[in-house]
């Protein structure tokens, strides 16, 4: 056994949920996202669900990990520490600077084709408090943030879409029993 130290599971999860909030970012943020993302394809689809969704994936490490390296980015070159010319790509959110994208998308790769075009539509379009975080102009630093919500998202959307697919089958194949039953009793 070697001796190196891990960190619990639990503690990576409870950082990335602590700084996400320390951000202004909020559950019920990005679920509304993933409500405007998912409602056109199911109508019966609840809020709640939204939120429960996004819950579940907060505990993705993954996700985790991308939450936790984009924001302590952000916050670094809030405070001016990054050496240049790093520190002066990320202030500006200059255009050609890919990477608050890439660990974005990256996070978002493992959760299905979904996850990956709802990325791409949410990095294109902006909406919810990913336009705010994208257009405040502030002392505040949301190069990585904003791309980290917009992952969150599209992985939470993906996650309903699959999801309602599987009640969708298991619905049917419910029924498909219940007749095979009625044909064999009449
Ligand atoms: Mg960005």
């Amino acid at each position: 056994m070697t001796n190196v130290k891990q960190v619990r599971s639990q503690e990576v999860e409870q950082a990335a949920r602590e700084a996400l909030t320390s951000r202004g970012v909020l559950i019920d943020d990005i679920a509304a996202i993933v409500f405007e993302m998912q409602y056109p394809y199911n109508d019966q689809l609840k809020l709640e669900d939204c939120v429960t969704s996004v819950d579940r994936v907060l505990e993705k490490r993954e996700i985790q990990h991308a939450i936790l390296v984009g924001i302590e980015l952000d916050r670094l070159a809030e405070r001016k520490m990054l050496s240049e010319p790093l520190q002066t790509l990320v202030e500006t959110d200059e255009g050609l600077f890919g990477v608050d994208e890439t660990i974005a998308l990256g996070a978002a790769l493992g959760y299905g084709s979904i996850a990956v075009t709802t990325y791409g539509h949410l990095d294109k379009h902006k909406i919810g408090v990913i336009k705010k975080l994208d257009t405040k102009r502030s002392e505040h630093v949301h190069t990585f943030l904003d791309d980290i919500v917009a992952s969150i998202a599209a992985t939470a959307s993906s996650r309903l879409a699959h999801r309602l697919r599987d009640a969708q089958d298991r619905i049917s194949r419910d029924e498909q029993v219940r007749r095979d039953e009625e044909d064999r009793l009449s």
